[in-house]
């Protein structure tokens, strides 16, 4: 369990971005300075190496070149004034510097130490035929040089210097000027280090406002905006939210609408029922007739209910969001065709005369229940809000895409200012006509939400006292 409890922690800690910011500012801040040190050390350790031998060399040559032009080897003639010479390189570069003769034996020794012996060393021998050699020891402690004594004409060479030195100031040097550069990077570190900390809180206080904006959201302060400074992309992100809150608030305030609009139209029919059945009771001796003519009003007033109930339940299965398409491909013709003859006989009763026409057979791909409902309640509309012996003209039209239905009445029509409206669950441009008629107000709601979810659209054109027009497009294949 705890085992578990960690690595969750770790890995929220890993993906946390702040974490992710610190390690790459101290990666940035801190590698290239240590890389450099190292390069920087060697560096230097390389070229102080190379300027010591190439500095011995110069003076063997010179001494080589002073022992050949006072003739060191044959006669003993100021031979005092090149062996002061000798001893000071030696002394200035704390070393040993050992003249050695073409017998091998050493003529001159700095040390004092091996005077008139005879040297028998591979790097003298290799010299002698010509091969001078440096040597350095590994830990580069201590160099040895050899160089040719030549004769000035006979190019033989007639002695071999032998110069050992020992690096160890230079290594020394070297020592010192690591400690510092390691006191320089752990001080370099630690305000790498510092500074990311810093800048990985700073950077991150954006996100940790944004969340717990979000959070008092949650708890249900939706009123509050969400107020970030600091990065564009950060007001970007707050702007869009604000604009989804904004967009919430508008679906919960319509949704709290909904219900009370709901309530009220379930509970008129019920107080109408309430008022006609008290009123029964209320009168102890009644006439049969009084009771018949009250029982026809409470069964209008349960048959209305009963509708709006009806509609409701379909507008609910009508939710862009909950609603389940049932595609199947079928004539639009023949359907147009049924519904016609459904409500041909109720626009008979004012003398409506209703007329299909269509321009070409329109196959498509339907929820043929949800599209019968949708132009159905258009229909009806039309006849419903029609003057006696006026007219209703529906129309099919199609082209490689869509087809077009359009259901136009001669009837009262609706004003400019509510056709912004008429399509909103409850809205009734004249609510005393609409009861009059048996409406509910969701008729227009349930057609435009079948219409949408076949990715359509309608659209409405009116004129008052002239008539009113709507027109529906719906693709003639199904787009999921
Ligand atoms: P209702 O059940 O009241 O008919 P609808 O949602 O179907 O509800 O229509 C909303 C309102 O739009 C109606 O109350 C009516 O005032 C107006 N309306 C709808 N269709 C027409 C039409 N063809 N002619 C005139 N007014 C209409």
């Amino acid at each position: 369990m705890l085992v578990i409890f960690s690595k969750v922690k770790t890995n929220k800690l890993l993906g946390s971005m702040k974490a992710q910011l610190f390690a790459v500012l101290i990666l940035i801040g801190s590698i290239p300075m240590i890389i450099f040190s190292v390069v920087m050390i060697s560096t230097y350790n390389q070229q102080a190496h190379n300027q010591r031998v190439s500095e011995l060399k110069y003076h063997g040559n010179m001494i080589a070149n002073l022992l050949v032009s006072t003739g060191y080897f044959s006669s003993n003639s100021n031979s005092k004034e090149v062996d002061t010479e000798i001893d000071q390189v030696a002394e200035i570069y704390d070393g040993r510097i050992v003249v050695v003769d073409s017998g091998l034996h050493i003529v001159k020794d700095t040390y004092g130490l091996e005077e008139g012996k005879t040297i028998i060393s591979e790097e003298v021998i290799k010299c002698f035929r010509g091969t001078n050699s440096t040597y350095v020891e590994p830990g580069q402690q201590f160099v040895e040089i050899t160089i040719p004594i030549t004769h000035l004409e006979t190019k033989e060479v007639i002695g071999v210097i032998v110069m050992s030195f020992s690096t160890k100031n230079i290594i020394d040097i070297k020592k010192i000027v690591e400690n510092k550069a390691i006191v320089l990077t752990i001080a370099l570190v630690i305000a790498v280090v510092m500074f990311s900390i810093i800048y990985a809180i700073y950077a991150t206080k954006p996100f940790k406002k944004v969340t717990n904006s979000l959070d008092r959201m949650t708890e249900g302060y939706l009123d509050e905006k969400l107020a970030v400074s600091g990065y564009t992309e950060m007001k970007d992100i707050s702007e869009s939210f604000n604009h989804m809150i904004a967009r919430m608030q508008k679906l919960e305030k319509s949704r709290q609408e909904f219900v009370s609009n709901v309530s009220h139209e379930l509970k008129t029919p019920i107080t109408s029922i309430k008022v006609l059945a008290d009123s029964l009771i209320m009168q102890e001796d009644a006439p049969v007739e009084m009771y018949r003519e009250f029982m026809v009003d409470i069964t209008e007033e349960i048959e209305r209910e009963n509708k709006i109930i009806n509609d409701l339940l379909s507008l609910v299965k009508m939710d862009k969001t909950a609603g389940e398409m049932n595609i199947t491909s079928i004539s639009i013709n023949e359907l147009l065709e049924q519904l016609m003859k459904r409500l041909r006989p109720i626009a008979a009763k004012r003398n409506i005369e209703v007329v299909l026409e269509s321009y070409r057979p329109v196959v498509a791909e339907v929820d043929e229940v949800k599209l019968s409902l949708a132009i159905s309640n258009l229909i009806e509309n039309a006849i419903k809000y029609n003057v006696d012996e006026g007219w209703v003209r529906v129309s099919l039209n199609a082209d490689h895409k869509f087809f077009y239905i359009k259901v136009a009445d001669s009837g009262v029509g609706i004003p400019e200012d509510a056709q912004d409206f008429i399509f909103e669950r409850f809205y009734r441009v004249d609510k005393a006509r609409s009861r009059e008629t048996g409406g509910t107000g969701l008729g227009l709601s349930i057609a435009r939400n079948a219409v949408l979810m076949h990715r359509g659209a309608i659209k409405v054109y009116s004129k008052i006292n002239e008539g009113t027009t709507f027109t529906v497009r719906i693709p003639l294949s199904y787009i999921a």
